[in-house]
């Protein structure tokens, strides 16, 4: 049974939704939609919250939470940040958060944590203890890869085989204050960042990654 928990509402009163298939086993934690300008990363993870609903028999040692978009507000303009012009994916509280301007594309918020987006992930983490991660966004100039924090190598080679993205221990550039560096580089959470091709149709992307998916979530790794 897949239950919906309304987790937070955001700045502008948008509900964000967690749904929770549940387990007596360690969390799996899935997030998407956290950049509004990524919106095959919560077409995505919508359709991964469907795929529990339907497989929901093969799938019942599991226990999954999806937040699949976490950030309605920017999903709602279009635009990378939160309303209140912050870059979630650099709000996280890592030991390298910086700020910068506000309006950078980039700006870490007010301060390290500021934003009900990132509280709402720290809490489910904090209170499920997640023994994978997988958060969805998208990446232009053909460079989609599958990107790994922490002990997730193996994780990543594994969806690797199924998308036949190339894996990457970084994505080219520092992420302070991302959730692939508060979770998989500094709390040692294996966590994969999924960067699907931003020029590719919502129903292609979810087409190449659905069987990654499957292997994320059911790989026999630990
Ligand atoms: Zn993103």
């Amino acid at each position: 049974m897949l239950k919906t928990h309304m987790l937070a509402t955001s700045a502008e009163g948008r509900p964000i939704h967690a749904y929770e298939l549940e387990n007596e086993s360690p969390a799996i934690l899935i997030v998407g939609g956290m950049h509004g300008d990524e919106p095959q990363s919560a077409f995505v993870a919508d359709r991964i919250v469907e795929l529990l609903q339907t497989r929901i028999g093969d799938m019942m040692h599991e226990h999954l939470i999806v937040v699949p978009q976490l950030n309605p507000d920017g999903l709602e303009r279009g635009s990378r940040k939160n309303s209140r012009e912050v870059d979630i994916n650099r709000n996280f509280p890592t030991a390298n958060w910086s700020q910068n301007e506000p309006d950078d594309a980039y700006y870490g918020g007010p301060s390290a944590g500021s934003e009900p987006e990132t509280q709402l992930i720290l809490e489910l983490i904090r209170r499920h203890g997640p023994r994978r991660i997988l958060t969805v966004h998208c990446i232009d100039g053909e460079r989609q890869c599958v990107n790994f924090d922490g002990p997730a190598e193996a994780l990543a080679r594994a969806m690797a085989k199924e998308n036949g993205y190339e894996v990457r221990s970084d994505i080219g550039h520092a992420t302070p204050g991302s959730l692939g560096t508060w979770a998989g580089y500094e709390r040692q959470i294996p966590t994969v960042t999924l960067e699907l091709p931003a020029d590719e149709t919502d129903e292609k992307c979810w087409q190449d990654n659905r069987d990654a998916v499957m292997s994320f979530i059911q790989a026999a790794i630990e």
